[in-house]
């Protein structure tokens, strides 16, 4: 019962975000191997995309459902509104 309603632990829930995520989508993406989900705490940076050639997150259901308005989690220096 309590089983349920417990909330997932952070790999399980990091894995939840790298299901939803659709990075790869996104016209910055670099397809190198990488699974997305970088606006997750636990997920780092991408070692490969550098370019921002446009962002899709606004698009994303983890933004939408977490209420995240930034762009470009994939890189340092992310752009807030
Ligand atoms: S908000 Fe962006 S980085 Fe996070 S899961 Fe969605 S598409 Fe990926
Ligand atoms: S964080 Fe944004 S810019 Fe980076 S790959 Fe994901 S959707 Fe594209």
């Amino acid at each position: 019962m309590e089983e349920s309603t417990r909330i997932p632990s952070i790999t399980k829930q990091e894995e939840i975000v790298i299901q939803m995520c659709i990075c790869p989508d996104c016209p910055s993406w670099v397809e190198a191997g990488e699974r997305g989900g970088f606006c997750f705490e636990t997920v780092p940076k991408s070692r490969y995309i550098s370019e921002k050639k446009g962002c899709i997150c606004r698009g994303c259901p983890v933004a939408k459902r977490v209420g995240f308005r930034d762009l470009y989690y994939c890189m340092k220096q992310l752009l807030s509104e």
